[in-house]
């Protein structure tokens, strides 16, 4: 169960409650800016708590719902690969939101199909549009599009990632968010289109992270900013372990 999805309405709460105090008299102006100071404070550590949460929901339910298919990958279907949960979804699109706070970001880009779910709640909590590269088979020149060559982790086939150029430009500055990161072919070809496009990259948010492949590690030594929600240690003798 999600303990409690509103934080608008914790902050509707908090500025009732300072309404009500605001009474007459010497000193209220003061007391008023603490009371906004402590309700600030206790906000923020409320979506970091929330966040938290959705953190072990999400472990729990890959716990339940995931199993090992092969030699390191999962299947996990039901939550990021077939089907979508829509409310937890929409939480780990909070929590992305909250990581990448302030960063400025004008558009959030994925990759089609399973980045989408997740991409999608986070571009509607930053209130910012979302692209997706699609994965195409081509021979053909698509002159009008980015084009990047990537090896497929799982259909073990080379696809290409293609997103029309008016669909990204210079100023913008991008959050790539995506679903599973293994060895990183699929995040680092998506970079190289941001790179031809000269879009800034504000970050990296992934939901789970297979830690013991180097696809995150690589990307933070490179410099970037890897946020992974969940990070898988180990699926040796078909057995989830998290990193933490
Ligand atoms: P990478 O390019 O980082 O090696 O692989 C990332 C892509 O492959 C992601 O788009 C993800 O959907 C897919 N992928 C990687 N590992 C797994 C896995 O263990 N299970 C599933 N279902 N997909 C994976």
């Amino acid at each position: 169960m999600l303990v409690r999805t509103d934080l608008s309405g914790c902050a509707q709460v908090f500025s009732c409650s300072m309404r009500t105090i605001g009474v007459q008299g010497p000193g209220i102006l003061a007391r008023r800016r603490v009371l906004r100071e402590r309700a600030g404070i206790w906000y923020f550590i409320r979506k970091r708590v929330d966040g938290e949460i959705v953190m072990e929901i999400l472990k729990q339910r890959i716990l339940e719902e995931a199993t090992v298919v092969s030699a390191g990958v999962l299947k996990l279907d039901s939550l990021l690969n077939h089907g979508v949960d829509p409310g937890l979804t929409m939480e780990l699109g909070k929590e992305f939101a909250r990581r990448f706070e302030g960063r400025d970001i004008t558009k959030v880009v994925t990759i089609e199909s399973s980045g989408i779910p997740v991409a999608f709640a986070t571009a509607l909590v930053l209130n910012v549009p979302l692209v997706f590269a699609r994965r195409k088979k081509t021979l053909l020149n698509e002159p009008d599009a980015y084009c990047e060559r990537v090896p497929s982790f799982t259909k073990g086939i080379v696809t290409d990632l293609l997103v029309s150029r008016h669909l990204l430009k210079a100023e913008d500055r991008v959050l790539f968010i995506d679903d599973i990161i293994a060895n990183g072919d699929a995040a680092r070809g998506l970079l190289k289109i941001l790179e031809q496009a000269g879009s800034e990259v504000a970050g990296i948010g992934i939901v789970l992270e297979k830690s013991f492949q180097a696809g995150g590690r690589t990307l933070r030594e490179l410099g970037y900013q890897v946020e992974s929600l969940v990070k898988i240690a180990s699926l040796e003798d078909n057995a989830i372990t998290f990193e933490d």
